[in-house]
C-alpha cells in the first residue's frame, strides 16, 4: 500500500528533508503535489524524480519555465496562488506544509479543510491564524502533526497523557549564532553571520529568526495553540547543544523530555510514520561524546523578541498576526541590507504599538491584518521611526 503525500514548499530545507526520507522509502509513498515559489528547474527535477502528479509554482511568472522543464513528462504543471490551493486540496493522506511565512497560510488552510493529516512546519501560518486554524482542524477532524522540532518533542512527550495533568511545558532554544554577543556586536551583525546557525541547517528567514530569538517567540505562540496549557505554563530555556528538543512537566513532578540529533529528518519522520516509527539515516545520539548539556535563562535585554511575542500572545486578537507580518517584512529588509539586525525587533515593537486590529474571526480577516501590518511596518522603516 502506498500513501499519497503532498509537499507544499518542496524546494526548501524542510521540503528537502522530507523528500530525502521519501527517497529512502520510495515503495511506500505516492507523491501527489509538489510546490515551490519560483525555482522552476529545481521543482521540475523533483517532480520528475518523484513522479509527482502535479508541480505548482506560486509565482505565475515562473510557470512557462516549469512547463518547458516538464514537457516530456506526465507531470501537470500549474502556477499562481489559486493553483497552490488547488494542489493542496487534492486527495492525499498527509500534506507537509513547509512554505515559509504567511504566504503558506491559504494553502495550509486548504489542506486542513481537506482533512486527513497535515504535518505543519509553516509556523507563521499558525501564529497568524491562531484559533481560526485550530477551529478548522477541529471542524474537519484533521490530524495536525507538528514538524517544528520543539513541538514535535512536546507532542511525543504528551502521548498517552491528559493535558489537564500538565504543569508546564518548556521550549528549548539554541540561543542562535549570536548568543554570547554584546549589544554593540549585535548592532553590527551581518546577514551572512545571521544565517550561519551553529546547530541547524535551515532556510534564510528562520535562520534570522533564530538569531533574533523571534523564532522562539513564534514557537511560544505556536505551542500556545497546539497545546492548550495556558500561557503562564509555557516557558523558554536556552540550551545551546540542541539535544533536548523540549520538555513536559506533569503535576506529579515528572518531566519528560525528547532528545535527538539536530536533524529535521527526525521530527519529520515522526510525523510521516505517526503513530508508528520509521528509520532515519541520522547519526545516533552519542551523549558521552557530547559530554554536557547546559541550560540558561534567555536574555530579553539583548534579545527582546521573546518578550514581544509573549506580550502579543497575551494581547491575543490580531496581535500575533501583526507581530508575524512586521517580523517578515523586517527580516526581509535586514537580509536585503536595508536595516540593522537590532532594528528587526524595533520594527516589530513599533508596528505592534501603532496597529492593534480587532480579533480576526475568518481567514480573510487574518490575511487583511497581515496585509495592513506589512504596510505599517514598511512605513515605519521608510520614515526611520525606529531606534
Ligand atoms: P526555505 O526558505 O528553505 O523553503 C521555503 C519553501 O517555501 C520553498 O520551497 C519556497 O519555494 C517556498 N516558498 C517561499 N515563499 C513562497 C511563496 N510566497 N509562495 C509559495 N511558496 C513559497 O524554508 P524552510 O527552512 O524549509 O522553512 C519552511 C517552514 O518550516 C518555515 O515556516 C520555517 O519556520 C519552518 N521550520 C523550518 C525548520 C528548518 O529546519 N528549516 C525547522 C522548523 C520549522
Ligand atoms: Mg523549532
Amino acid at each position: 500500500m502506498t500513501r499519497p503525500i503532498s509537499i507544499l514548499g518542496a524546494t526548501g530545507s524542510v521540503g528537502a528533508s522530507t523528500l530525502d526520507l521519501i527517497r529512502r522509502n520510495r515503495d511506500q509513498w505516492r507523491v501527489v503535489a509538489l510546490t515551490a515559489n519560483c525555482n522552476a528547474n529545481e521543482l521540475a527535477a523533483l517532480a520528475r524524480e518523484f513522479e509527482a502528479e502535479i508541480a505548482v509554482v506560486g509565482d505565475e511568472s515562473c510557470l512557462a519555465d516549469l512547463r518547458t522543464a516538464l514537457a516530456d513528462t506526465a507531470v501537470t504543471a500549474a502556477g499562481g496562488r489559486q493553483a497552490l490551493c488547488d494542489a493542496a486540496a487534492l486527495p492525499a493522506d498527509i500534506t507537509v506544509a513547509a512554505i515559509v511565512g504567511c504566504a503558506g497560510l491559504r494553502p495550509t488552510m486548504t489542506a486542513i479543510r481537506r482533512g486527513g493529516a497535515v504535518a505543519l512546519a509553516n509556523k507563521e501560518a499558525l501564529v497568524s491564524a491562531g484559533t481560526v486554524m485550530t477551529a478548522a482542524v477541529a471542524e474537519h477532524g484533521t490530524t495536525l502533526l507538528p514538524v517544528d522540532s520543539e513541538h514535535n518533542a512536546i507532542f511525543q512527550c504528551l502521548q498517552g497523557s491528559r493535558i489537564a495533568d500538565v504543569r508546564s511545558i518548556t521550549l528549548t532554544a539554541s540561543g542562535g549564532p549570536f548568543r554570547g554577543w554584546s549589544a554593540d556586536q549585535l548592532a553590527r551583525a551581518t546577514p551572512a553571520q545571521a544565517v550561519a546557525h551553529p546547530n541547524w541547517d535551515m532556510g534564510a528567514k528562520i535562520s534570522v529568526d533564530s538569531a533574533t530569538m523571534m523564532n522562539k517567540g513564534l514557537e511560544f505562540i505556536e505551542a500556545h495553540h497546539l497545546f492548550p496549557v495556558g500561557l503562564d505554563a509555557l516557558r523558554i530555556v536556552v540550551h545551546p547543544q540542541s539535544v533536548v528538543h523540549s520538555m513536559v512537566e506533569y503535576c506529579d513532578g515528572s518531566t519528560l523530555a525528547q532528545l535527538g540529533p539536530s536533524d529535521m529528518r527526525v521530527p519529520i519522520a515522526s510525523c510521516l510514520a505517526w503513530p508508528g516509527r520509521m528509520e532515519t539515516p541520522c547519526a545516533p545520539l552519542d551523549l558521552a561524546a557530547i559530554g554536557s548539556l547546559t541550560f540558561e535563562a534567555p536574555d530579553e535585554q539583548r534579545f527582546p523578541a521573546t518578550r514581544l511575542a509573549r506580550d502579543a500572545a497575551h494581547s491575543g486578537g490580531g496581535a500575533p498576526a501583526v507581530l508575524n507580518a512586521a517580523n517578515e517584512v523586517a527580516v526581509a529588509s535586514f537580509l536585503a541590507g536595508q536595516i540593522a539586525f537590532t532594528q528587526i525587533a524595533l520594527v516589530v515593537e513599533e508596528t505592534l504599538d501603532r496597529y492593534a486590529p480587532l480579533a480576526p474571526s475568518t481567514l480573510d480577516d487574518v490575511l487583511a491584518v497581515d496585509t495592513e501590518a506589512r504596510v505599517r511596518a514598511r512605513e515605519i522603516m521608510e520614515t526611520a521611526a525606529i531606534g
